[in-house]
């Protein structure tokens, strides 16, 4: 293995010996360290060649401290970054994080193992973006990550782990279409982020956009989401990398059932258990459980949640996410104020989420002024009548053509004055591109990063409240969470008993979350990701390094 190139932009000529030193000691691998003191002589050595790691120190004489990674990282977009700190400021290293830098190293804790592996990572993690990792979403919540492993200074070796997935499997998925009995390939994945904590908990996505990166996201935030209502699973997600609207029922079964049988050995009741999320239904999950129980020669009904009643589903799972969304806003209201009988909603996104969202904010009294799917924006001044609206969408699927309100785009609505803007979509709605638009007091994330890090500081600084997607559309895997329990010991709740246990613990993580925010003086977000991560970070200190 040829020797790493290290750029060293450092004017303290005593840290730059010292990095230079541990650095010189080094074998497996070995460096071929270039030092400079300035960040105009950095540029000068990257116009005269190319280096695998830029070892960048925040405070030059020649640049301000929060645009000296900017101006670097626009001069060196490919190069990996590692970020040396003098202080501790977690804004200046965070930020800097968040704009796409590979690590950071606290100057004063620097030693030679560390800095090796923080170099080799970030060259990984670099190299990395340009496979099937590269993936915004991915990069979200990394960043997302890091920012509150460093605020919680998490220990290094858990940092490195938890930065990827546990596992990962991806499956080229052949199935017959109805047409000429034509052969489609498709691909199909499944991450598990974290193994420490009990069996993996995620969702199946069924859409165009999926890849291996932003399933790798969801794995990742569903490890967060479980621990923050501090159930016994890590996170995990799969997806297929089709659209489903064009898949015949039958096309959708046979895809669906290969889908199973590739991932048959890393799902199962102990193991991972599947649940539905955007393009997949109850009908998807009856089809994995049946297919899963074939396979092992019985029924299996906790392989699978979010399956049909009938088969062993829980009372209320369908509506739980909608429903645990509605009770953190009405606890976010609560906490602001805000009185919901004069309150006004938009709801993006009108499926499984948006829909149920919808209702239950117009049974606490809340004006649904304007809801959206992918084919159109609906918007009435007057209030909308959800049950037309369901009617309209059970009849004819979209809610293009439906006559009860204005037509407007999806954008609009985003932008509508409103007292809460609920996200039930897509990732990736609020960017800084539209971010100043937003008209809200409260901003409820049913979708999973449907906001990004650029337009959360604004959202923060414009002083929206933001319920973050970790807490906010938690109720689905809750629920799912009941469910689960109920298959593994033949137990039947009713729908109160699910509603008033999804009630306390949707309730219960919103106020540990809010107390946490106002106690380390962060935004929801971050506090509900260090609340998380700490009892991770509990799982796998105790549980140890096996072997
Ligand atoms: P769904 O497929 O039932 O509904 C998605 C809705 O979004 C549909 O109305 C669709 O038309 C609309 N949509 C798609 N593209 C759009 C676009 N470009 N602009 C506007 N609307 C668009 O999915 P769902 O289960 O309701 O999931 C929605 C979001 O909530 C996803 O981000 C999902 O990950 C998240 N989520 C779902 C659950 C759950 O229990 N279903 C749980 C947690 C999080």
């Amino acid at each position: 293995m040829r020797p790493l190139r290290v750029l060293l932009v450092e004017d303290n000529p005593v840290y730059r010996r010292l990095i230079e030193k541990l650095l010189t000691g080094s074998q497996y691998p070995s460096f071929d360290v270039t030092s400079v003191d300035r960040l105009s002589a950095a540029f000068d050595s990257l116009d005269r060649q190319s280096f695998d790691v830029v070892l960048l120190d925040l405070l030059l004489p020649d640049s301000e401290p929060h645009e000296t990674f900017f101006r670097l990282r626009s001069r060196a977009p490919d190069t990996a970054i590692v970020i040396q700190t003098g202080f501790d400021d977690v804004t200046l290293a965070s930020k800097a994080v968040e704009g796409g830098a590979q690590d950071y190293l606290i100057k004063d804790r620097i030693g030679r193992v560390g800095l090796v592996r923080s170099i080799r990572y970030a060259v990984e993690r670099m190299r990395a973006r340009g496979a099937e990792w590269a993936s915004g979403m991915f990069h979200l919540a990394q960043q997302q990550f890091l920012k509150a492993a460093y605020i919680v200074e998490l220990d290094d070796n858990v940092r490195q782990r938890l930065l990827f997935p546990e596992r990962a499997q991806v499956a080229a998925l052949p199935f017959r279409r109805d047409e000429h009995g034509e052969v489609e390939t498709v691909f199909g994945y499944r991450v598990q982020h974290v193994l420490a904590m009990g069996p993996t908990k995620g969702g199946i996505r069924y859409h165009q956009g999926v890849d291996l990166g932003e399933v790798a996201a969801l794995a990742m935030w569903m490890t967060w989401k479980c621990a923050l209502m501090r159930l016994p699973f890590g996170g995990a997600k799969g997806g297929i990398r089709i659209n489903p609207l064009d898949l015949s029922r039958t096309e959708l079964q046979r895809l669906t059932r290969r889908y199973t049988l590739s991932f048959i050995d890393i799902i199962g009741p102990d193991m991972d258990i599947p649940a539905p999320d955007m393009g997949t239904n109850e009908q998807v999950m009856a089809w994995i459980m049946d297919t899963y129980s074939h396979r092992v020669g019985y029924t299996v009904p906790a392989v699978v949640t979010g399956k049909p009643v009938v088969l062993g589903g829980s009372q209320g799972r369908t509506e739980a996410t909608g429903r645990g969304l509605v009770y953190c806003i009405i606890e976010a209201a609560r906490h602001l104020g805000l009185d919901l009988g004069q309150c006004t909603a938009t709801v993006q996104g009108f499926g499984n989420v948006g829909a149920h969202t919808a209702r239950f904010l117009r049974e606490n009294g809340v004006k649904v002024i304007a809801v959206s799917d992918v084919s159109t924006a609906v918007y009435n001044a007057e209030g909308l009548d959800i049950d037309d609206l369901d009617a309209y969408v059970a009849r004819r699927r979209f809610l293009e053509g439906y006559p009860g309100g204005e037509h407007i785009t999806n954008s609009e609505l985003l932008e509508l004055p409103c007292d809460i803007l609920a996200l039930a979509a897509l990732q990736n709605q609020v960017t800084i591109d539209n971010v100043q638009r937003i008209d809200c007091k409260i901003l409820a994330e049913g979708a999973n990063g449907p906001t990004t890090l650029e337009a959360d500081d604004v959202l923060r600084e414009r002083g929206i409240f933001v319920l973050p997607d970790i807490l906010a559309n938690a109720g689905g895997v809750t629920v799912s969470y009941f469910e689960w329990v109920q298959g593994m010991q033949n137990f039947m709740w009713t729908l109160e008993e699910v509603n008033t246990r999804l009630h306390t613990i949707m309730t219960d993580a919103f106020r540990r979350t809010l107390t946490r925010a106002e106690k380390e003086g962060t935004d929801m977000r971050t506090a509900a990701l260090i609340e998380a991560l700490d009892r991770v970070r509990q799982a796998e200190l105790l549980r140890g390094l096996f072997p």
